[in-house]
């Protein structure tokens, strides 16, 4: 069936009888008309009116080697050919699951050099809940069963992705959230420094709140803590530098596992293959997904740690889990294509070399001083303006993300596709963004932030 039988209005109206959205307030969307993507190439997509946008989420965090990839689709088109599936049940597997998990072990962080596939962010998490907490089960000590997140974390959106996950939106739609989880505070200096704070100071203090958790309910009962190396969907939040090493040494100081969730950091987008490695962490499990393939299929891989795995395998004994697409021959297929065209060109160093400092320069320059910007931070290809009524203040607008959708639509309009997360744009664009590329957004989403400003000061 092809799409270009129908016209913008009548798929909207077909979308509006039929289809149920993610993350969507229906009747807003039903008012406004979806936009519908049509095709993409290279860093932009285009929508059925056949405007032009640069893509400034990698579809969403996801995208990292760009749009058109024919190598990937490929790799796709001769696996179906091949064997479209066979499972990784009951003693068997198929060569490409087999041959990324080597891959995958050749580019991890030291100590994780197994991994356990799925088909999403939110399943992979579910996993490594399970995985732990059977962990300490097999080791003999059932009841270090808790788990400490953070607040305004993502951590998916399954029942245990919600749980995991710090957004109280969500936990309160649950209607029951996975017992033994609690959040902490989040390492989010613009906001929660306190005046003459410095940001080690800070960092210390945000870590001190997972160390304070553990002592609250007795290091015997904490089974591990998770956390993203930055929180991308709470607003692209970057740690002190302090942070993490605290964080690390507060986690082996009580036995505590280091659970990673790198559904977005993974594959090269701050700078180095992993944010462990960007960051020093070494964790005892870190969950991927998003980049792996580059969105072109759906698949996550869960890597666990020596520590873990050896518990899993030596004890013996079946862990009951397993997802019928784990290890899908073709999403493996497409995520080994992917990984090829990274190494071959080079992205992760580019990043960490070329386009990850040039982001932050070209961003601080065209936009820090803007009215309404309150701060501009990146890290590697992953970046976040705040949007602020009052630059010295830190005052927002009223109406909590109200600004932020403003400047999202003026920045559309300008050919600029970027996120608003409560009062924050958001950035994590493609890998292949040269430093042509990052200027073009920076114009962009300079002549957007005039533009809201005049709306929002009237
Ligand atoms: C997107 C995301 C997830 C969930 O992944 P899905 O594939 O949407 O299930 C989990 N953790 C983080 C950090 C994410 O950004």
């Amino acid at each position: 069936m092809t799409y270009q039988n129908f016209s913008l209005k009548q798929l909207q109206e077909i979308d509006a009888a039929h289809h149920l959205h993610p993350f969507t307030d229906h009747k807003d969307l039903r008012n406004a008309g979806t936009r519908i993507i049509t095709r993409a190439n290279g860093p932009f997509i285009y929508d059925s009116e056949g405007n032009e946008l640069l893509d400034g989420m990698a579809g969403l965090w996801c995208v990292n080697v760009g749009y058109g990839r024919h190598e990937l689709a490929e790799a796709a088109y001769e696996q179906m050919k091949e064997l479209p599936y066979y499972n990784s049940f009951f003693r068997c597997s198929t060569p490409t699951p087999v041959l990324l998990a080597k891959k995958l072990a050749e580019i991890a962080p030291e100590g994780l050099s197994q991994v356990f596939y799925g088909s999403s962010g939110s399943e992979s998490n579910d996993t490594a809940l399970r995985l732990v907490r059977h962990y300490w089960a097999l080791e003999g000590r059932p009841e270090k069963n808790l788990i400490i997140s953070r607040k305004m974390a993502y951590h998916g959106s399954t029942v245990a992705g919600a749980s995991l996950g710090g957004m109280t939106g969500m936990h309160e739609q649950l209607g029951g959230a996975v017992p033994g989880i609690v959040h902490v505070m989040m390492p989010y200096a613009f906001e929660l420094a306190l005046p003459g704070e410095s940001e080690h100071d800070f960092g210390i203090r945000a870590a001190k709140a997972i160390e304070d958790a553990i002592l609250d309910a007795g290091a015997d009962k904490v089974a591990a803590f998770i956390g993203e190396p930055i929180q991308g969907a709470g607003g692209v939040k970057i740690p002190p530098a302090s942070y993490w090493p605290e964080v690390q040494r507060i986690c082996r100081k009580y036995d505590v596992l280091l659970m990673l969730d790198e559904v977005i950091t993974g594959y090269g987008r701050t700078g180095e293959w992993f944010a462990a490695q960007s960051m020093g962490i070494e964790a005892d499990t870190i969950t991927t997904a998003k980049a792996l393939t580059s969105g072109y299929q759906p698949l996550s891989a869960l890597f666990v740690g020596d520590r873990i795995a050896k518990t899993i395998v030596d004890k013996g004994g079946e862990f009951y889990h397993g997802y019928t697409y784990a290890g899908h021959p073709v999403a493996c297929a497409v995520a080994l294509a992917n990984l090829d065209v990274i190494e071959k060109e080079g992205l992760v160093d580019r990043v960490r070399e070329e386009t990850g400092p040039y982001f932050r320069k070209a961003l601080t320059e065209a936009l820090a001083d803007k009215g309404i910007v309150g701060q501009v931070r990146t890290f590697g290809l992953m970046g976040a303006i705040e949007i602020v009524k009052d630059k010295e203040t830190r005052e927002r607008f009223p109406g909590e993300g109200a600004a932020a959708v403003v400047v999202r639509d003026h920045a559309i309009a300008q050919g600029m596709m970027l996120r608003a997360t409560g009062d924050t744009m958001i950035l994590s664009p493609p890998l292949i963004w040269t430093k042509e590329t990052i200027d073009m957004a920076a114009e962009r989403i300079g002549k957007a932030l005039d533009l809201a400003e005049a709306d929002l000061r009237k």
